[in-house]
């Protein structure tokens, strides 16, 4: 699904170079390439404040803590994403409100949002699914009317740029009150172990968030708020600040592969290609950056989706089902507040999403065998 040694043979020098030089300083914790990854980032993103973290769970539930959120808050997420998403909220015993999504983008469904809303609600969690944007224009609206806080989960969308209507654009993470990302190896910025980051534009938040990072503490052993222990290791730091330059490089890598994928897969009407929902137009333009394809994910209709995984993967060729099923239906997440008929798409969904290898080293001759392997399956 990715090739993350074929990407490093490229970085190798510099990498090394720039672990070696944390290892000389021995400034494994909190040091000083932390803090130049962290004023990188925050000018790629253009963004006031990026606090680095563990991982991208805890930015997610650092976040959470950083505003305030009480047991019995409600939270509004998506049915349809990764666990971590909703585990937070339920660890911080916030009540999880899961709605359903859309078809086309596979990202939360802004009328499901709206009848979901309750007095009790205190915050939207949108999920910039496999590398695009929620339609964070409404979500905004719907904060706004209710006063409610927008937490992005970014941790599949770095580096995709959201376009409001008036043409305005801002990078996923930094549109919400707060956005928490993920630098997992897979992931499109991804370390070369756990880590994790906290954008905000808010400065009283992000000093809040600083200390909660740091169990608590804004003076050295002055533990004023209930903290946690979650930082960046400077080598993973090391790692990331020789990667963020190649960013946008790597992105458009991941374009170009799903643009060719969408072409094979143009006349064949059991599978249906990503869809962009905003910013771009309706196909992937040559200047486009609004879809970061963390994922490259396709819809199999009328066809048997587990059968083509099972041949895929005897030929050999590497595939994922994210997710196979919808969070409301976890042991861990299922709550007698839910009904079936809320979620008609995610149920869909979980039965027809196959998603294909996804890179940057993906080659012509790959995606060929990809491509023509699935066709001749569905074509029987
Ligand atoms: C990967 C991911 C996370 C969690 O990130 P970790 O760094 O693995 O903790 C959270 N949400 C989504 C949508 C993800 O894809």
């Amino acid at each position: 699904m990715v090739d993350l040694k074929g990407q490093y043979s490229d970085i190798k020098d510099v990498v090394s170079t720039s672990i070696e030089n944390v290892i000389e300083n021995t400034a494994f914790i909190n040091g000083p390439k932390v803090h130049e990854f962290q004023k990188n980032l925050e000018d790629y993103l253009g963004v006031k404040h990026v606090i680095p973290c563990a991982n991208g769970t805890d930015a997610l539930q650092i976040a959470m803590m950083g505003l305030g959120l009480k047991p019995g808050d409600e939270v509004i997420t998506a049915d349809f994403t990764f666990a971590a998403t909703v585990e937070v909220i339920a660890l911080l015993n916030l009540t999880p409100v899961l709605v359903d999504v859309n078809e086309d983008d596979f990202n939360i469904d802004i009328e499901a949002i709206k009848r979901a809303i309750t007095p009790k609600t205190k915050a939207i969690v949108p999920v910039h699914l496999f590398g695009q944007c929620a339609n964070m224009e409404e979500i905004l609206n719907i904060a706004k009317e209710h006063n409610l806080f927008v937490i992005e989960d970014n941790a599949q969308a770095i580096g995709a740029n959201y376009t409001f209507k008036d043409g305005k654009k801002a990078k996923a993470g930094t549109i919400g009150n707060v956005g928490a990302t993920s630098f997992f190896p897979s992931k499109n910025l991804g370390a070369y172990g756990d880590g994790g980051a906290i954008f905000t534009n808010d400065s009283d938040l992000a000093h809040t968030i600083r200390g909660i990072v740091n169990h608590g503490m804004y003076e050295r052993y002055h533990h004023d708020v209930v903290g946690v222990n979650s930082r960046l290791d400077s080598i993973q730091a090391a790692v990331l600040d020789a990667k963020l330059p190649k960013l946008d490089s790597y992105n458009k890598s991941r374009q170009n592969a799903a643009r060719k994928y969408n072409e094979a897969f143009k006349a064949i009407k059991n599978v249906l290609t990503p869809k962009l929902s905003n910013g771009c137009g309706k196909n992937i333009c040559e200047t486009c950056d609004c879809h970061v394809f963390h994922q490259y994910t396709l819809r199999i209709k009328d066809a048997d989706r587990d059968a083509l995984v099972k041949h895929l993967n005897e030929k050999g060729i590497p595939c994922g089902v994210y997710y196979p099923i919808p969070l409301h239906s976890q042991k861990a997440y299922a709550d007698e507040r839910y009904n079936e008929e809320d979620f008609p798409i995610t149920n869909r969904l979980v039965k027809e999403v196959i998603s294909l290898p996804m890179h940057t080293e993906l080659d012509d001759d790959q995606i060929d065998f990809i491509t023509t392997t699935i066709i001749n399956f569905i074509n029987g």
